[in-house]
């Protein structure tokens, strides 16, 4: 795995999805460290002196592949930091980055559930992506859930790729709004996910969202649905 690297971007589009989620697309002004798909970046707004201290920074799914330019996030409004990310960002200015980090690798060798909720969908997009190119042994099936419909920011992409990939499928989900045909109604749910295997008692489960939807699916998951633990695997967003 790459030495994380400290790197300078360019911010050379913010492109808003309404509800304070928008996607941010960076140009780097240093050659990127080799990552893999579902690893992360953390984010700092303030310059960095290497003589000083990483400045505050926040995490972020890296949701483009590695060697594609521009390097993408997405993100939501929740708090401090992403509020001044909102307020302070524009094309042009300067941010700086550290990476990569973390071990969210999906596996291929057993059948795979994905579960999304709003932003978490970026840990996955990378792997995605890359199944029309090399085809899953063994089915993927994404849940990918979000409060409304123009918040499934992916879905464009996603709709391609499944039809470029056998042995892909993606359920959506959204809590309001007009929803699309191919868009369920409601929450992401562990029964969805537990339903959506074809073989749960040997399928992993992946999750990736805000910290309450994690607690939440890996406690029903174990407690309810049986599920052992090592096949349930989270983008843990502390
Ligand atoms: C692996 C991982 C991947 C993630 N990917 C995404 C993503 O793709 N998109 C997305 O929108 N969000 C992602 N997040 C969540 C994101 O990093 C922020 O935690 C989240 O957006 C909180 O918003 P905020 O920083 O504005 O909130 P704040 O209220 O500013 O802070 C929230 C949390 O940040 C920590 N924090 C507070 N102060 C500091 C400080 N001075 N220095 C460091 N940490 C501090 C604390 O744990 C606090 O509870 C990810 C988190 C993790 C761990």
């Amino acid at each position: 795995m790459s030495t994380p690297s400290k790197i300078p971007a360019r911010v050379d589009q913010i492109i808003p999805h309404g509800h304070g989620t928008y996607s941010l697309l960076l140009l780097p002004e240093r050659r990127v460290p080799r990552y893999l798909p579902g690893q992360f970046l953390h984010l700092a707004l303030d310059p960095y002196d290497p003589s000083q201290h990483w400045p505050e920074s926040r995490v972020f799914s890296i949701a483009s592949p590695y060697g594609s330019l521009p390097l993408r996030i997405l993100f939501s409004v929740v708090g401090r930091y992403t509020r001044r990310m909102e307020q302070e960002l524009r094309p042009g200015a300067t941010v700086w980055l550290k990476l990569p980090y973390g071990e969210f690798c999906i596996k291929t060798d057993a059948e795979a559930v994905l579960v999304a909720g709003g932003t978490g969908i970026s840990a996955f997009t990378a792997f995605l992506g890359a199944l029309p190119h090399q085809p899953p042994p063994h089915p993927v099936t994404l849940l990918y859930g979000a409060r409304t419909p123009e918040l499934l920011v992916y879905r464009p992409l996603l709709q391609q790729w499944q039809r470029a990939t056998p042995n892909f499928r993606v359920l959506y989900f959204a809590e309001s709004g007009d929803l699309p045909n191919d868009v369920l109604p409601g929450r992401l749910s562990c029964q969805a996910a537990f339903t959506a295997a074809h073989n749960p008692h040997s399928a992993r489960f992946y999750f990736s969202g805000p910290p309450a939807m994690l607690a939440n699916f890996t406690r029903h998951m174990h407690d309810d649905f049986h599920i052992d633990h090592t096949r349930l695997i989270i983008d843990a967003w502390e």
